[in-house]
């Protein structure tokens, strides 16, 4: 079956060089962080940045076992936070930003357990969620380029 496998050839032949035409794109993806990206993500850094204060302030409300102001808190001013994460993340270049979606996904699914912790008043679930979110919110922070 001669015909057949000049077909086969052929085929290969044209994977072939689909793939080595996708493999060398005309426009880089950069991998790197100039400093005018990095200036330029200091807006939606800030307010990422600040939040570590909100998150001090969550941390007393639990330990105090103040429920009602706990929930407060997380839908008031940490509301904003699942925004601020999501927008600085799709702000990031290609290579990072999953990851850094993903861990913002991550906080948020902790403080919704949070919340749901703080209306059952479990100082020990709410304890273990907070502990997570705020592993996840610093693992997100160390993806953030710093300028040097
Ligand atoms: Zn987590």
């Amino acid at each position: 079956m001669p015909r057949f496998r000049s077909f086969i050839s052929l085929l290969l032949v044209l994977i072939t060089t689909f793939l080595v035409s996708c493999s060398s794109p005309e426009v880089a993806i950069p991998t790197t962080y100039t400093p005018e990206k990095i200036a330029e993500l200091q807006v939606y850094v800030k307010p990422v940045e600040e939040a570590r204060e909100k998150l001090e302030v969550l941390k007393k409300l639990i330990s105090d076992q103040n429920w009602v102001d706990t929930r407060t808190w997380i839908h008031g001013p940490l509301g904003k936070l699942r925004q601020d994460m999501l927008g600085l993340s799709r702000s990031l270049l290609p290579k990072d930003q999953d990851e850094a979606t993903r861990l913002a996904r991550e906080v948020f699914g902790h403080l919704e357990r949070l919340d749901a912790s703080a209306k059952d008043r479990s100082l020990s679930a709410a304890g273990v969620q907070y502990a997570e979110a705020l592993k996840d919110y610093d693992a997100f922070l160390n993806l953030i380029p710093k300028a040097s």
